[in-house]
């Protein structure tokens, strides 16, 4: 009999530190940051974000999520008004503030303030927004036991529709698929792209391992490219392991001996069953837990 894992709440971790947001060149605290009801990020989700993790008071991967950040942007026709180093040098700074040494860094640009209509040069300026926290997304004994995760129905948007490579402030598709996975009593969703093929979790990357091969699907299978995915990607080539990108149906990841998902805020996570299918021997196996290990030690180096 499993059980299904509720959101854990998580203020800022006890006694350490305050939430801290910086919003188009001013402090403010979570209760006081606010934005316009006029703004093109709320009426139709017209922005991008990234999602960065501070390990003992050290951003990791800065400028790999700020090339994401400003990929995502321009793939849009968003200009950031600020330069990458201008906006590093603010985020540094949030987390300074913030006396956070474990923390979760949100940036966010919103198309900014228009009318009710959708036409984007209305929108005077793109608003910049920071927030620094904390995040947990599944409790710690998970990481050893392994998520039960079901294959969602809804695909992930279409790869010329809105590309899975921005990381856009429209996420009701992998929304729609956690929330099925929340009726079906799973910790986690697997999302197909609409060929079928594996494509991610809700907000993660999937890799499975079979016979020692470590794969996961390639960029242009039209996921998002994701930080810890890359990292995990290099860290397993150092390790000597045979990782390669390439598609995957459902069948390689039933029939896989481990699974993981990668992700920012979930780090490196086993996948003990899908569609109730049992993955390699139901727990965390040797590689998930070895490529867990090493990118731990990476993420406190
Ligand atoms: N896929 C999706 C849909 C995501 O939202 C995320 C989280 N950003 C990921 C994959 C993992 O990307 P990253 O490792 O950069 O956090």
């Amino acid at each position: 009999m499993s059980t299904t894992l509720k959101p854990s709440k998580t203020p800022a971790a006890a006694g350490v530190g305050v939430p801290t947001v910086w919003l188009d060149g001013k402090w403010y605290d979570r209760e006081t940051a606010s934005v316009s009801v006029y703004d093109h990020g709320l009426l139709y989700g017209d922005g991008v974000f990234e999602g960065i993790r501070v390990y003992g008071g050290k951003i990791f991967k800065l400028s790999e999520h700020l090339d994401r950040l400003y990929d995502s942007a321009k793939a849009i026709w968003l200009t950031i008004p600020m330069p990458k180093d201008g906006l590093a040098a603010v985020t540094e700074e949030a987390v300074r503030r913030s006396g956070i040494a474990e923390a979760y860094i949100r940036h966010i640009i919103t198309r900014g303030i228009g009318d009710l209509g959708l036409d984007p040069r209305k929108c005077a300026k793109p608003s910049i927004i920071i927030i620094v926290d904390t995040i947990r997304l599944f409790p710690e004994e998970v990481y050893e036991t392994g998520l039960r995760v079901v294959t969602a129905g809804t695909p992930i948007p279409h790869r010329e529709a809105l590309s899975p490579r921005v990381k856009s402030l429209n996420y009701l598709a992998h929304i729609l698929a956690k929330i099925e996975g929340i009726h079906s009593g799973a910790d986690e969703v697997l999302m197909l792209d609409s060929d079928g093929h594996v494509a991610e979790g809700s907000g993660q990357n999937i890799f499975v391992v079979k016979n020692g091969a470590v794969r996961t699907p390639p960029a242009y299978a039209g996921i998002l490219k994701g930080v810890t995915r890359d990292v995990v990607i290099e860290l397993g080539r150092e390790a000597g392991y045979d990782v390669q990108e390439t598609m995957l149906n459902r069948y390689d990841v039933y029939t896989a001996d481990e699974a993981f998902f990668t992700g920012t805020a979930s780090e490196l996570i086993a996948i003990r069953q899908v569609d109730g299918r049992t993955i390699g021997n139901g727990t965390s196996g040797p590689v998930t837990r070895d490529l867990r290990s090493r990118f731990q030690a990476l993420a406190r180096s």
